[in-house]
């Protein structure tokens, strides 16, 4: 039977709230962000239940205080109005914390006053404004903003109580409005703790699904989703795109002289290099086995011959340390320009691979553009014979 012990617990109390999740900065602000469009979206929906509650409220100050209920009723409404301020961000121009500042002030602003305004007094009104301070632990993940939040209407709280109460009565009222603001803000840095290790594993998760897993380029899938998005805004902006594909020369003599093992580090390796080679905005992904294509944005035939060529040279530069002594590998490449002949990415991607085959056709470790009319083999640059790929030297 699971027995739950002291010790148990506080290890599990311990998981759930140490260690911090150690987020990079990046991250951190993209956790923000998307939380704040989430909050953002929550707010249509929140603001109108809330001023429901804060209205439903006045049927229960007609029956505390009918003299001065129809005072609060008024307090209420022009509280509820106010908060829909906060409906309107795009035009007044507010972010999330400024409008869900003002949605709570307006809430639990009235909720304050009119508990205030009635005779039994604020007392009466402290389970509510206690919960109110925990429906913000949720709308935000900063610290400073629930603090800013919840600073005017806590303001309030303690001038109107100072004003009412006697001083006994102020510091029991004080102390349980700063024990519900102490909790309000534990289970907001509670939520945040969860918030971010969601985050952490949906961005593995993401990561996961996009790469690949060996050489940690883009896999076959989000290559394609990069290069349609990429081609969508070529052609709406009439700019060039290129595509290199990249085959290994003879990598299954790599496999059987050298071992998988290698195999899969010269597979990492090309993949370090051309990642290093590659610009910022270039994509580089692996298509399947020992076949790499780059997506070259703004890049025109030329730009793109002298970057597949580029990379061509460095790889054949590398040498890779073995068990059997250093390894040297090549590879052939075939280069397509976006354009009416190549108007999507299949037909991209068709091409390349043509070029591709052509290269290899060529004599290997040699550029080979789409379209381009067949050359000798040997053509520039010189190729490597079938022999030369492996070189131990
Ligand atoms: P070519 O010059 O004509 O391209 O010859 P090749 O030997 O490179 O081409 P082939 O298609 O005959 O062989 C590809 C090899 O790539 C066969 C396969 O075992 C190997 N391969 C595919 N994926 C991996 C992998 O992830 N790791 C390793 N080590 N080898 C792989
Ligand atoms: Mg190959
Ligand atoms: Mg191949």
């Amino acid at each position: 039977m699971f027995h739950l012990s002291a010790r148990r617990a506080l290890a599990l109390a311990r998981a759930a709230l140490l260690p911090p999740v150690d987020l990079p900065p990046q991250a951190e602000r993209a956790m923000r962000a998307q939380h704040d469009i989430q909050a953002e979206r929550l707010l249509p929906l929140l603001t109108p239940l809330f001023g429901l509650v804060v209205l439903l409220f006045s049927l229960w100050d007609w029956q505390l205080d009918p003299q001065r209920a129809g005072t609060a009723l008024l307090v209420r409404v022009a509280a509820v109005l106010l908060a829909g301020a906060g409906y309107w961000p795009n035009r007044l121009g507010w972010g999330v914390t400024t409008r869900c500042t003002v949605i709570y002030f307006c809430h639990a602003g009235a909720i304050i006053v009119c508990a205030w305004l009635l005779r039994p007094g604020l007392p009466y009104a402290m389970g509510a404004i206690a919960a109110s301070l925990f429906s913000m632990s949720v709308v935000t993940l900063r610290l400073r903003s629930f603090l800013a939040i919840v600073a005017a209407p806590s303001l309030l709280f303690v001038l109107l109580a100072a004003q009412q109460l006697a001083w006994q009565d102020f510091a029991a009222c004080l102390v349980q409005y700063l024990f519900a603001l102490l909790l309000a803000a534990s289970v907001m840095l509670l939520f945040r703790r969860f918030h971010q290790r969601a985050f952490l594993l949906e961005q593995q998760l993401l990561h996961m699904s996009h790469h690949d897993s060996l050489t940690g380029a883009c896999n076959r899938l989000y290559l394609e989703q990069v290069a349609e998005r990429e081609l969508a805004l070529a052609q709406r902006h009439g700019r060039s795109l290129a595509v290199a594909m990249l085959d290994i020369d003879h990598f299954k003599l790599v496999n059987d002289n050298y071992g998988h093992d290698t195999g899969d580090r010269v597979l990492q390796e090309l993949v370090r290099c051309c990642q290093g080679a590659l610009r910022e905005i270039d994509h580089f992904g692996r298509l399947g086995g020992e076949e790499f294509v780059c997506v070259l944005p703004e890049t025109d035939q030329a730009e793109a011959l002298l970057c597949a060529e580029r990379l061509r040279a460095s790889l054949a530069t590398l040498r890779m340390a073995t068990p059997q002594g250093p390894l040297r590998f090549t590879v052939s490449i075939g280069v397509a320009v976006y354009g009416p002949e190549h108007p999507d990415w299949p037909a991209l991607l068709k091409a390349a691979d043509e070029a591709m085959y052509r290269a290899k056709n060529d004599g290997r470790n040699c550029v080979r553009l789409a379209g381009e009319p067949p050359k000798q083999a040997a053509a520039t640059p010189p190729a490597a014979g079938a022999g030369a790929v492996l070189q131990s030297t």
